[in-house]
């Protein structure tokens, strides 16, 4: 068996092929996570994970790429955080690439505000920290038993 700790199914690329693209993962033993990055598409990730039962799951997270546009309410994805279905917090973390100066306070609280409340439901967290030249020490550290998957991408290699 292999899986997958990171897949967006619920994209609208797969649209088109969704459930051959599943039966093609599923025929193979292929378990995946589907990563939510923003409220409706963390909830068409549950939708995914509850019809496949067993052989996908979910997180519920806002990505830092969309965090400064929406409006943000934390009631909302605490609550889809409690469907079974959902194994982590994600997508979300730091990504100040390509971020304007003005809108990094705002991404970082949005994602401190995630994982201080959705974490605690959790206790796991994908995400990803992209040219954040600070320290990137989560508070979470301190809680003990907790598993991180984190992709960073620190700073531009050109080819
Ligand atoms: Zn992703």
């Amino acid at each position: 068996m292999l899986f997958d700790s990171h897949t967006h199914l619920q994209f609208p690329q797969f649209d088109g092929d969704r459930e051959g693209v599943i039966s093609r993962l599923l025929s193979a033993d292929i378990k995946v996570i589907n990563v939510g990055t923003d409220l409706e598409d963390s909830k068409k990730a549950i939708e995914l994970a509850k019809k496949y039962l067993g052989q996908m799951w979910a997180t519920v997270g806002l990505h830092p790429n969309d965090a400064v546009g929406q409006n943000f309410d934390i009631s909302k994805y605490k609550k889809l955080a409690e469907n079974d279905s959902v194994v982590a917090i994600g997508e979300c973390g730091l990504d100040y690439f390509r971020t304007p100066d003005d809108d990094k306070n705002r991404q970082k609280d949005i994602f401190l505000r995630q994982l201080e409340s959705i974490f605690a439901q959790t206790c796991r967290y994908i995400g990803k920290v992209r040219r954040v030249n600070t320290q990137y020490t989560p508070n979470e550290r301190s809680r003990g038993n907790f598993q991180l998957f984190l992709f960073c991408f620190q700073d531009y290699v050109p080819w």
